[in-house]
């Protein structure tokens, strides 16, 4: 077995993170994979391992799915009331700020961010997210029904916890996305069975350690990495879970769908995204540059929101292009955890070559590279902030999610709405998107437009605790954070009483 990298910038609670035993969390209990298994997890600025982690399998995951729904059945979170439902999540919050340097760094080595923007990012937004969710838990309510039927009725809806609930996740943001799916589901009443991706175990592995401090009772989250077609097929096809949450890849959602048919378990998805930055001439030349750039250069691209089209008008064009470029020139490339990082690597070797693939098949199309369009240096999966222009509609890199910091520019020459509209809308995506003028008017007639979750207005967007995402199209089903994302683990009844 290859020894474990310690990269000297860790500090020492994550070197003791590290070095512990990565298990599986299943009903309270830390426990190796049945079959004994174990994978590895690599730093991506580097390429080399830095843990080993319990690989589960269905073996395993059906274990979880039984402590959950024991939890779930047997009343142990049920009895929890509300008010300290919500002190428990709220707890999870201050943990995490507690243990926000350890976060920190595990994030930015298993996953390549630039520490700042995982101390600045990730962990608050993290803990936000339970915080925003814990005010929830005692307001969850249902409503008295005015009924029509002859006779005398009291008739009112309650909102119920779904039940046991499979989370299944991506590695752009490995805490925040554990943090969006569990938050919500345990201010529901629901009980969980997580897996995170293979590439990130770390800090959902931390975090389940801290849901266990914050009191949260056994069973009530089960945390299992492995792999995406056995520990997360079994998630999606077990006939006792009752929905299947999931953010990733629009091919690994149309298998989640077939495979949550067996059951008929109920599914939201948050797919990929192929978003529209759409700069009309009016708009603060210095603002929407600023704001295209962060749109597409922000955790590398690996965004599902990201603004990997810019559409600007013809007067602007060059102007963006050029502004872009010298924004992608000033991006400090390099190792999440050296001084000064702002763009860290892409996840994995298959991401890097995925991305590059993407642009030499842009230029291969006819596309100009107008910044960045290689690898940078030869260790690690480094990629520099690329701009593509010339590219058409039909090309690939416009059309595919490429999910790393390639933009493509297009622009247009036009004052009709609806044509522009019409281009930003030819996309099977519809995650996100976003319009910079000064012009209230084309602001508001093209927010509506925008056949999209999400629309920013002189911001590509936010990821406000507060703010539904999710998607128009194949973006998705069902919409994750603010009220809308409570609602995804309650299950609506009526009761109606004859007096
Ligand atoms: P992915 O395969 O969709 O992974 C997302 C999650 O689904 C991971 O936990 C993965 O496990 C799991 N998974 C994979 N196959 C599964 C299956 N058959 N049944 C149940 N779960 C399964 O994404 P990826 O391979 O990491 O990335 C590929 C592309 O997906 C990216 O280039 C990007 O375009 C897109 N993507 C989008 C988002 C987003 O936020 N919308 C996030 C990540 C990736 P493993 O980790 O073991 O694969
Ligand atoms: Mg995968």
């Amino acid at each position: 077995m290859n020894a474990l990298f310690v990269h000297p910038r860790i500090g020492r609670k994550a070197t003791a993170f590290l070095a512990r035993e990565h298990k599986l969390l299943i009903g309270g209990k830390w426990v190796p994979a049945l079959s004994g298994r174990t994978f590895e997890t690599y730093d991506p600025g580097t390429g080399r391992i830095i843990a080993r982690v319990a690989e589960g399998d269905a073996a395993d995951i059906d274990l979880a799915v039984q402590a959950a729904r024991q939890a779930f059945d047997g009343g142990a979170w049920g009895r929890v009331s509300p008010s300290e439902r919500g002190r428990m999540i709220w707890k999870i919050a201050d943990l995490l700020e507690q243990n926000a340097d350890e976060l920190a760094e595990l994030e930015a080595l298993n996953n390549g961010k630039s520490l700042a923007s995982a101390k600045n990012g990730d962990i608050p937004l993290s803990a936000d997210m339970f915080r925003y969710m814990a005010g929830w838990a005692t307001k969850i309510t249902g409503e008295t029904l005015s009924i029509s039927t002859p006779g005398s009725y009291h008739a009112f809806t309650v909102r119920e916890p779904i039940g046991v609930v499979g989370q299944i996740i991506p590695w752009n943001a490995p805490l925040l996305m554990a943090a969006w799916k569990l938050a919500p589901a345990l201010a529901a009443g629901c009980t969980v069975v997580l897996k995170p991706a293979e590439q990130t175990p770390l800090t959902a592995l931390r975090l389940g350690e801290l849901i266990q401090e914050a009191g949260i009772p056994d069973g009530v989250v089960n945390i299992v990495p492995g792999f995406g077609p056995t520990a997360g097929g079994a998630i999606a096809a077990h006939p006792d879970v009752d929905k299947v949450v999931f953010t990733g890849s629009s091919e690994v959602g149309r298998i989640i769908v077939k495979a949550a048919a067996g059951n008929l378990k109920k599914v939201s998805l948050e797919l990929g995204g192929k978003s529209p930055v759409i700069v009309f001439p009016d708009a603060d030349m210095s603002v929407a540059v600023a704001g295209a750039s962060q749109a597409i250069f922000n955790n590398t691209g690996q965004v599902c929101s990201a603004g990997s089209r810019l559409f600007a008008h013809k007067k602007v064009f060059d102007r963006m292009v050029d502004g872009i470029a010298q924004e992608a020139g000033k991006i400090r490339v390099g190792h999440g955890l050296s001084e000064g990082t702002q763009m860290g690597p892409v996840i994995s070797q298959v991401q890097l070559e995925r991305v590059t693939g993407y642009i030499d098949q842009g230029k291969a199309a006819g596309a100009t590279v107008a910044a960045g369009g290689s690898r940078v240096g030869n260790e690690g999966y480094f990629v520099a902030p690329t701009i593509l222009t010339g590219t058409t509609p039909e090309m690939s890199v416009v059309r595919e999610e490429i999910f790393g910091p390639v933009l493509c520019a297009m622009s247009f020459d036009d004052d009709d709405l609806d044509r522009i509209a019409r281009q930003a809308n030819e996309s099977i995506y519809g995650l996100a998107g976003s319009v910079w003028t000064r012009d209230l008017s084309i602001a508001h007639k093209m927010a509506r437009r925008i056949r999209a979750g999400r629309v920013g207005v002189n911001i590509h967007g936010s990821i406000d605790a507060a703010l539904p995402t999710g998607g128009f199209k194949q973006s998705g089903w069902g919409r994750e954070k603010g009220h809308e994302g409570l609602n995804l683990y309650t299950e609506v009844k009526s009761v109606i009483m004859s007096l």
